[in-house]
C-alpha cells in the first residue's frame, strides 16, 4: 500500500475499528508530528492518549445524562460559606465515595425548605460519577409510585434488582408527600432492600421525630430510621433560605436600578 493509498483506506479502518478521536486527530496530529519529529512512538502515543480521553468524556456524559443530576447543581457552584454548619472538606471527602459507598451507607440531608438541600446531594452525586460511580436520582414520590406500579404487577422484586446497578439512589424529598399504605410499604421495601448494600442519599424537610408523618406507622418509621442511619452521615442544614435571600436580593437590586 502506498501513501495515497494509505490515507484514503485509514479513516474507513478508522470508522470500523470505532476509533472516532483517531479518526478526527490522526492527520493534525501528523502534521504536528512530523513538524517537531516527534517519531512514531510518541505520535501514535499522542493519539491514544486523545482516544481514552474523548472516550472518558463521553462515557461520562452518559453517566450524568442517566442519573437524572442537574450538572449546573455542581459543588463548585455550591456556595458553602453560606452554610457555615457544612465542612466543605467533609463534604468533598464524602464525594469521593471511598468508604461510605463500599460499606453501603447513607447521607441524610436535614434542613427547611431552600437551604440547598437538593443542590447539595447533586453536588456529590456529580462527583461520585466522576469517581466512576452510578448514581441516580429521583423525587421520592416518583420513585414510590413506579415501586407500586410494579409491586401491582408482581415485578417489584425485579424493579429493586434493576436498581442495584446504581451504587447510590438519591431521593430527594422524602417526607414531601402523604402516602397510603401501599405506598409506604414499598418505600420500606426499597429501604430494606439496599439497607447495609447499597447506598442512598436522601433529603428531607422533616426531623426524625416527625417520621410517623412519612411512615404513617410508628414502628415502621422507627425501623426505616434505624435502617438508614446505620453508617450514615447525617447533615443538618440550618439556615435562612438561599432562594428566599437570592429572590431579595434581586428584588432590591431591581429597586435600585429603578430608584
Ligand atoms: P432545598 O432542596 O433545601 O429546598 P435547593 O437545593 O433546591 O433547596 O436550593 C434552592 C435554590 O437555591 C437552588 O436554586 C439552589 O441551587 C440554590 N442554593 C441553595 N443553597 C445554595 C448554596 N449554598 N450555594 C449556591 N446555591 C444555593
Ligand atoms: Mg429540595
Amino acid at each position: 500500500m502506498n501513501h495515497e493509498q494509505a490515507k484514503v483506506i485509514l479513516p474507513i479502518m478508522l470508522r470500523e475499528l470505532r476509533l472516532p478521536a483517531f479518526l478526527h486527530f490522526w492527520e493534525e496530529v501528523g502534521h504536528q508530528s512530523d513538524h517537531d519529529g516527534w517519531g512514531s512512538a510518541c505520535y501514535l502515543a499522542t493519539l491514544c492518549e486523545t482516544e481514552i480521553q474523548t472516550r472518558n468524556t463521553r462515557r461520562m456524559a452518559r453517566k450524568l445524562k442517566e442519573s437524572g443530576l442537574n450538572p449546573g447543581k455542581s459543588l463548585s457552584t455550591f456556595d458553602f460559606g453560606q452554610v457555615p454548619m457544612i465542612n466543605k472538606t467533609h463534604i468533598l471527602a464524602l464525594a469521593t465515595g471511598d468508604v461510605w459507598i463500599k460499606g453501603g451507607g447513607n447521607i441524610l440531608i436535614f434542613g427547611p425548605s431552600g437551604v440547598g438541600k437538593t443542590h447539595l446531594a447533586h453536588g456529590i452525586g456529580i462527583q461520585l460519577i466522576e469517581h466512576g460511580m452510578r448514581v441516580m436520582v429521583t423525587r421520592t414520590t416518583e420513585l414510590v409510585q413506579k415501586l407500586q406500579s410494579a409491586k401491582q404487577t408482581l415485578t417489584l422484586p425485579a424493579m429493586l434488582r434493576r436498581l442495584d446497578k446504581y451504587d447510590c439512589l438519591i431521593l430527594d424529598d422524602i417526607g414531601y408527600a402523604r402516602r397510603d399504605t401501599h405506598e409506604t410499604d414499598v418505600l420500606f421495601e426499597l429501604i430494606s432492600e439496599r439497607y447495609e448494600r447499597k447506598s442512598m442519599i436522601v433529603t428531607c424537610n422533616q426531623s426524625f421525630g416527625e417520621w410517623d408523618s412519612i411512615f404513617q406507622d410508628k414502628a415502621m418509621a422507627v425501623a426505616a430510621i434505624d435502617r438508614l442511619v446505620y453508617n450514615s452521615t447525617i447533615l443538618q442544614i440550618n439556615a435562612d433560605s438561599y432562594r428566599k435571600a437570592s429572590a431579595l436580593k434581586k428584588m432590591e437590586a431591581t429597586k435600585r436600578t429603578a430608584g
